[in-house]
This record gives structure tokens, C-alpha cells and sequence, in this order.
């Protein structure tokens, strides 16, 4: 009997010859399998997108309009979400905004298929925490998946076995693996890119860091000219956690250089 099959790349070798690379084939230590939902109208794509985050160990829904998309991720939690830009329904910045727009957390690993600067600052500003500019490599992908979840703690916390650790600065907390921040005992909803760029300061007290390097640092890849983004970044982040955003307590400009946190430094709980 021949086992059903779904989608047009099923029963061919495409997948499987990338199934030796050891990077893909390993599989997560963690037995709680990854949820993702892939917002993507292209079939193959999704497809494609689907099988190799499967590969990884991902559970995988998939949803083929805005619409559906977005009453996808209403409706349960996903660990990620694989966001395609161009869409029928609802096209995904108006997705990724309305998301946000209800201060649900879920990384959004944006898909677009143009590299014009617009689409990709535009991405970032809305609140996507990475993006992927059609055609990419599988390898991309999935590299990209594995450093949200573990940028979100998914990964990192099992990997390493610690369990919660909590940063404390002043009235600021920072649970990392919860992804969880308070500040004056009041909980702050973060996107996951001030939350990284938060814990980033946190972890690293007093010291300076120019926009290049914490492009480099907390977006983890190329970005350079972005620097416009980390300012936005820095200044949504004082809104959400300072006082007196225009007298930062917290996130302080060293004028000419860039930033730095202030001191004294976190102590780490478990
Ligand atoms: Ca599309």
C-alpha cells in the first residue's frame, strides 16, 4: 500500500539529500516538539518550509492566507511563526501588527521577496524578530529557527540545564528563559528583539557598546546600516522600562560612542 502523501515534494529526493548534512539531521535534545505555524500563499515554500523545520524536529502548521494565519496564532501558541510578506487576506505586515498589536509574544520569522531596504526595516520595525529574503537556502532557514529558539530560551535552558535564571538590575527584572520583564514590579511586554537587546545590557553592566557592535551582537548577523534600528529599538525599550525616557536610568547615552547599562550589574538567581 502506498503511503498518502502531501504536497508536490513529497516522495522526491529533494529533502533527503540534505538529510547527511549533520547540522540538519541532528535532532533537538528537547523531547516537547517546537510549534511553528508557516504563513506562506506559495504551496511549495510552504512545503519546503515545512519538511525542514520538521527535519529539525518542529511541529508544523501550515495556513495559506492572512486570514487563516492569523486566526491560526489567535487561536494557540506557537513557539514561532514563520511569516510569508505578500499574501492573499491580510498581507503579513498587517498580520505581524495585529499580533503584536495584542502583546501576545511569538517570534515572527518574516519571509519577502524583495531585499529593498523598505521591506526589510519595515520588517524589523513592526515587531518581526528576523526575516528571510526569497530565495533562501534551507540551511538559512533553519539556522535562523534554531537562533530564535534559542534565542527565546527554548533551546538554551534545557541545552544548558539551568533552568530559570533571573537578571536583576535596580527595579528591573528579567527572567531569560520565561522571557518575562518587570520593572517596578509591573510586567512589560517586549518583542523579541528588545527583549535580546535588553538582556544583552543587562548581562553586560557599564559596559559600552557602539550601534555596529550591538547590531552585531544582539542581531546576530550582518545588519550593517541599520543603525537606525537600534535607536528605534533603544528608544521603544526606554519607553516600555524607563521612568523618564528622556532621563534614563536604565539604557544611558554615551554621546559620540553609543550606550550602555547601568551599573551596578545584575546578580543572576535561580
Ligand atoms: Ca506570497
Amino acid at each position: 500500500m502506498t503511503r498518502p502523501t502531501a504536497g508536490i515534494r513529497s516522495g522526491r529526493p529533494t529533502r533527503y539529500a540534505l538529510r547527511f548534512v549533520p547540522y540538519l539531521s541532528r535532532p533537538f535534545n528537547d523531547p516537547m516538539p517546537q510549534t511553528v505555524l508557516v504563513i506562506e500563499d506559495e504551496l511549495d515554500i510552504s512545503q519546503l518550509v515545512k519538511l525542514h523545520l520538521e527535519d529539525i524536529g518542529c511541529q508544523v502548521t501550515q495556513a495559506f492566507d492572512g486570514i487563516v494565519g492569523l486566526a491560526e496564532a489567535q487561536a494557540k501558541p506557537f513557539d514561532l511563526i514563520v511569516l510569508d510578506l505578500k499574501l492573499p487576506g491580510l498581507d503579513g505586515l498587517e498580520v505581524c501588527k495585529r499580533l503584536r498589536a495584542q502583546g501576545r509574544y511569538t517570534p515572527i520569522l518574516m519571509l519577502t521577496s524583495k531585499s529593498t531596504e523598505l521591506d526589510r526595516v519595515l520588517g524589523l520595525e513592526i515587531g518581526a524578530d528576523d526575516y528571510l529574503t526569497k530565495p533562501f537556502s534551507v540551511l538559512e532557514l533553519t539556522a535562523r529557527a534554531k537562533a530564535i529558539f534559542r534565542r527565546v530560551g527554548l533551546l538554551g535552558a534545557q541545552q544548558e540545564g539551568n533552568g530559570a535564571q533571573v537578571l536583576t538590575v535596580q527595579d528591573l527584572s528579567i527572567d531569560v528563559s520565561r522571557h518575562n520583564v518587570t520593572v517596578r514590579g509591573n510586567p512589560v511586554e517586549l518583542t523579541a528583539k528588545e527583549f535580546d537587546l535588553l538582556a544583552w545590557f543587562a548581562r553586560h553592566p557599564g559596559r559600552v557598546y557602539s550601534r555596529d557592535q550591538l547590531l552585531d551582537h544582539v542581531w546576530g548577523y550582518q545588519h550593517s546600516g541599520y543603525d537606525h534600528t537600534v535607536n528605534s529599538h533603544i528608544n521603544r525599550l526606554r519607553a516600555k522600562i524607563e521612568r523618564d525616557p528622556q532621563n534614563p536610568e536604565y539604557i544611558l547615552t554615551v554621546w559620540g560612542v553609543g550606550y550602555k547599562f547601568a551599573e551596578p550589574g545584575p546578580r543572576a538567581e535561580v
